[in-house]
């Protein structure tokens, strides 16, 4: 975690504190170890003895993650609020931010959650009338070898975002969007004189432009759905406003667009 509280209940962050005082946990209250120096990011952890979960499973990436995009956010003049690790009334926020009095949500701590967990959270979210980003922090570099087999975890997102997943560039301030696509392949083979043809079929990302989290996202509402094994929750999303991009014609993509209409209301507290 980043912050911790000090002993007198004051919320701090890792690194702007120095070794040698006391800092506990803000879920449990236990005291905790601060990280600084050889560590990439600085940070609290808890004992290894410790029971509690939070913070559990936090890698650096996520850690690096949150912070990066807590400095761009805090520069930015379209941004009245943004914090780290928010307690909220049914979860706790990775990053909470305020731009044009709505409340928007990025949870980037996706290595260590369920489906069903993103399901009930985003439903949670649009309860608290908070719109969320799933953005995964790890962007998958084999993509680029044209073959990828999206985690189940990226498929819900994929289906829930209307057919987008989206990475954090980390090397950068972007997000990049990928849409999985099965093609269907033919391959021939010559065995032994015999011509034999292997139908198969493999999911393929494509990429959408390069986009920024804050000029080219917006806030969506979404209806329910399911099929299949899928069950997509109602939501509030923070996502962006392409069009399908890997479509010729883009009017699926523009009949989703048109039905935002419930936000008109959607107004911070
Ligand atoms: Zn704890």
């Amino acid at each position: 975690m980043l912050k911790a509280k000090t002993i007198n209940g004051i919320f701090c962050w890792a690194r702007d504190v120095e070794k040698g005082n006391d800092f506990f946990c803000p879920e449990c209250g236990e005291k905790l170890i601060l990280k600084k120096g050889v560590y990439k990011v600085h940070h609290f952890s808890h004992f290894p003895t410790s029971f509690c979960e939070y913070g559990r499973g936090e890698t650096i990436y996520h850690l690096m993650t949150k912070q990066k995009i807590y400095d761009i956010l805090k520069k930015d003049p379209l941004v009245t609020y943004v914090d780290v690790e928010v307690r909220l009334e049914y979860c706790r926020a990775d990053i909470l931010f305020i731009k044009n009095n709505k409340k928007i949500a990025i949870e980037v701590q996706l290595s260590n959650i369920s489906i069903e967990e993103i399901s009930s959270r985003t439903y949670n979210y649009m309860r608290m009338g908070i719109a969320v980003l799933w953005l995964r922090s790890i962007y998958p570099l084999y993509c680029n070898s044209n073959e990828y087999l999206p985690p189940p975890l990226e498929k819900y997102i994929h289906c829930l975002y209307f057919g987008r997943v989206y990475y954090w560039l980390n090397d950068g301030d972007l997000i990049k969007a990928g849409h999985f696509e099965q093609r269907s392949e033919v391959k021939e083979n010559d065995w032994l004189g015999w011509n034999t043809r292997v139908y198969f079929k493999r999911k393929v990302v494509r990429f959408g432009s390069e986009l920024s989290l804050l000029k080219d996202f917006n806030i969506k509402f979404r209806q329910g759905w399911e099929g299949g094994s899928l069950s997509i929750p109602k939501g509030v999303l923070y996502m962006d406003e392409k069009l399908a991009w890997w479509e010729k014609k883009n009017n699926s993509a523009k009949s989703y667009f048109d039905q935002s209409s419930y936000f008109g209301d959607l107004n911070a507290k």
